[in-house]
């Protein structure tokens, strides 16, 4: 689904068409022109023709049925993998891709043993949104949060995501609040420094995963370029600006980073009103082993009494590969 293609299509037709045509994706969010019975038949016939709704695609359903994968086939051919999560609070949240691949080799992660195939266009991200959004509507219900955590380094695909962005917030389009929006970046400096400038009410997420230089460049080779102190410095800047909590993600590895020093000294880094730290378990990608429960809750109880903002993450989908950092784009 191409939806460059429908702005092409309607270029010299009245305005009002491309109301109509962007009622009937994204809010009734048809899946053929067909049935869009407000267009006349002949631009239904050549919009089915010059850009197709069809996703091509196939879906996993998790045994808690808390979350579904879908893997999408582009039009070259690669494939993607977005998530649905379905929390108990009503809230369905759209885990999505901004890369195919994804070039910073983190070691603990699926996507970065991948490779790097292309950066995703604008429409390509939109359309990962809609997959579900259709989905939900069979059940009546719809996506109320979108984050930038699936395959990709958005930040390494900036203007596609904010212009991504643009249209899964507008009234016209998606209508998905920004607040309701978070990216993750692994720290992309130049990233953080656009965003503060964009006046956007989203959400920024650092996945920072270790507590000092050393460490986080064994499990993050990136850090070489963007270190934790420069990292922190774009972080307090951009807080300034936006007067907006930052969280910082953290993934416990057995053994790697979950000693008692590593909490102590992750204490010291994130005592900040404004920062909150999500405790993450890793997932299996077969390099390492996740924390035991025990020593998850042990590292939290030294964080909290540091007085940091902490919370522990729930895991979703592990049995149809679809948690943080799973998503390969196999099948
Ligand atoms: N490139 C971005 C966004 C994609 S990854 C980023 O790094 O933030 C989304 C989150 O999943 C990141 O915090 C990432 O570090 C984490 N992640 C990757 N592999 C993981 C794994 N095996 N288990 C748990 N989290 C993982």
């Amino acid at each position: 689904m191409n939806i460059e293609k429908l702005y092409e299509t309607l270029a010299g037709r009245p305005k009002f068409r491309l109301k109509q045509a962007k009622e009937a994706i994204f809010k009734d969010l048809i899946d053929d022109w067909a049935k869009a019975t407000v267009l006349p038949l002949s631009l239904r016939q050549e919009l089915n023709k010059e850009c197709p709704l069809k996703i091509n695609n196939e879906f996993f359903v998790s045994k808690a049925k808390d979350s579904t994968k879908a893997l999408i086939r582009l039009e070259d051919g690669l494939k993607i993998e977005s998530v649905l999560l379905r929390h108990n609070d009503n809230r369905n949240t759209v885990c999505v891709s901004s890369q195919v691949g994804c070039p910073l080799k983190c070691s603990f992660c699926a996507t970065g043993k991948m490779g790097f195939k292309r950066n995703l266009e604008y429409f390509e991200i939109v359309e990962q949104v809609i997959f579900f959004a259709r989905l939900l509507k069979k059940e009546n219900k719809r996506v109320s949060n979108i984050v930038f955590m699936g395959m990709g380094e958005p930040f390494l695909n900036y203007d596609n995501v904010l212009r991504a962005i643009k249209i899964i917030n507008a009234e016209d389009g998606l209508n998905i609040g920004a607040r309701h929006i978070s990216i993750s970046t692994i720290g992309i400096i130049e990233g953080i420094k656009k965003l503060a400038k964009e006046n956007l009410q989203i959400n920024l997420a650092i996945s920072l995963h270790a507590p000092n230089d050393k460490l986080r460049e064994r499990i993050m080779p990136i850090n070489k370029k963007y270190p934790i102190e420069r990292v922190l410095q774009a972080v307090d800047d951009y807080m300034a600006k936006t007067k907006r909590k930052v969280m910082f993600e953290y993934l416990l590895i057995d053994n790697v980073n979950d000693t008692l020093e590593c909490a102590l000294e992750l204490a010291k880094l994130m005592k900040k009103p404004l920062y909150f730290l999500n405790l993450i378990s890793y997932n299996p990608t077969g390099v390492f082993t996740a924390s035991p429960f025990k020593k998850i809750k042990e590292f939290k109880n030294i964080l909290e009494k540091s007085g940091v903002n902490v919370a522990q993450r729930y895991r979703f989908g592990q049995d149809i590969d679809a948690a943080c950092g799973q998503l390969a784009g196999k099948n």
